[in-house]
């Protein structure tokens, strides 16, 4: 009997949720970022061509298993309908997945994991293809890569995988100030995330840009910000996605910060600095806050028109009373609030004002190191 299931990796962007998951390879080649713990301790491998077609094959048997138990189950082949029914109650993590992308409309698929790129071009065309043919419902297919592998790749090579059907491209900027990457170990420097990055644009894939918030600690969060849109203006990519840096143990950078060479920004720093950031962007891309860990995720808007709207977001936590500064910085950390609004939504300010009074160990202070150790719950 067929077994129906394929292997996964760990991640996808917050956007491909409802994205089929395909793993071409395995792990992150460079594995290097103190910021990421990711695939620490794991080897990257490239996976042969016949295996990834395997893996597609099986997620096809999947979906069809799936529609055959519709129509069995008398839902007449109403594969949402019934692709929800099997959420409830998957055998394992690829049927799951299966379900969750029919569920979704069965359009998009994500090749995981770390830089996909990395794969020579006619094998990754040849997975693309494949994909496409075996399951035609697929419109789009994004992935992860790495500036400096997309530097290194020929306009050709590029303009070859969109023509195949490679839509859009995440890549992980961090960062555009040179000390900074340096420092945490990106392994590209801000030229060579313009090479790839302008590249990618070139080629007629969408490209998807990451920053990431408090990168530069109180130590060089000026320069972060400011060089960050100044490379972001050059690129100027269809979506800047910004993240906030949370930490957890098993990430180099935690060492940096107990030997105090790395001093976190707090909430509220951070602000300050994605104003600065936002301010000096001068390109057109779509600002998105898609991260549970940016404090103000109604922070989002095409640029150029909207970026005073943005600012002004900005500007609105920033003159409120300390007091709800801190009660707004406490509820999303917990999971409570999604925008300012909800500071006068009586029953979840409630909630907060209980877990204040929790956390603060009745002093109704909660302190950044609570704060921290509340966001590494989200990655
Ligand atoms: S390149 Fe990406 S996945 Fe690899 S170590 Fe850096 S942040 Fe992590």
């Amino acid at each position: 009997m067929m077994e129906y299931s394929f292997e996964l990796g760990p991640i996808r962007p917050p956007s491909e949720a409802y994205s089929l998951l395909i793993r071409v390879t395995r792990n992150c080649p460079w594995n290097r970022c103190k910021f990421c713990s990711l695939y620490k301790g794991e080897k990257f491998q490239l996976r042969p061509v016949a295996e990834i077609k395997q893996d597609i094959e099986t997620a096809k048997a999947i979906q069809d298993k799936i529609k055959e138990i519709s129509w069995k189950s008398g839902y007449g082949g109403n594969i949402k309908q019934m692709a929800s029914m099997v959420l409830n109650n998957s055998p394992n993590q690829a049927f799951y997945n299966v379900a969750l992308w029919l569920y979704g409309g069965g359009e998009n698929a994500f090749l995981q994991d770390a830089n996909t790129l990395i794969m020579r071009t006619s094998e990754l065309v040849e997975v693309i293809r494949f994909l496409k043919e075996t399951l035609p419902s697929i419109k789009r297919i994004t992935s992860y890569g790495r500036s400096k592998t997309a530097a290194k790749k020929k306009p050709e090579e590029l303009a070859e995988l969109y023509k195949a059907g490679l839509s859009r491209l995440h890549i992980g900027l961090e960062s555009g100030y040179d000390p900074l990457l340096q420092y945490m170990d990106k392994g590209v420097t801000a030229a060579e995330h313009i090479i790839g990055g302008r590249k990618i644009v070139e080629s007629g894939i969408s490209l998807s840009e990451y920053v990431l918030l408090g990168l530069g600690g109180r130590e060089m969060w000026r320069e972060h910000a400011i060089e960050t849109a100044k490379v972001l203006n050059e690129i100027d990519p269809d979506f800047i996605r910004v993240r906030t840096l949370a930490t957890n143990s098993r990430m180099p950078l935690c060492d940096e910060v107990e030997s105090s060479n790395f001093t976190r920004s707090t909430d509220e720093e951070i602000i300050e600095e994605e104003k600065l950031f936002i301010e000096h962007l001068e390109c057109h891309s779509n600002y998105v806050s898609d991260h549970i860990t940016n404090l103000l995720q109604e922070i989002e808007g095409k640029l150029p028109r909207d970026k005073g709207k943005m600012l002004a977001i900005i500007e609105r936590f920033q003159t409120l009373s300390a007091q709800e500064r801190a009660n707004f910085r406490v509820g999303r950390r917990i999971g409570i609030y999604r925008n300012l609004d909800d500071l006068n939504d009586a029953p979840r300010r409630e909630v907060v004002e209980q877990a204040i009074h929790r956390l603060s160990k009745g002093n109704n202070e909660v302190d950044d190191k609570t704060m921290y150790t509340l966001m590494e719950r989200f990655i």
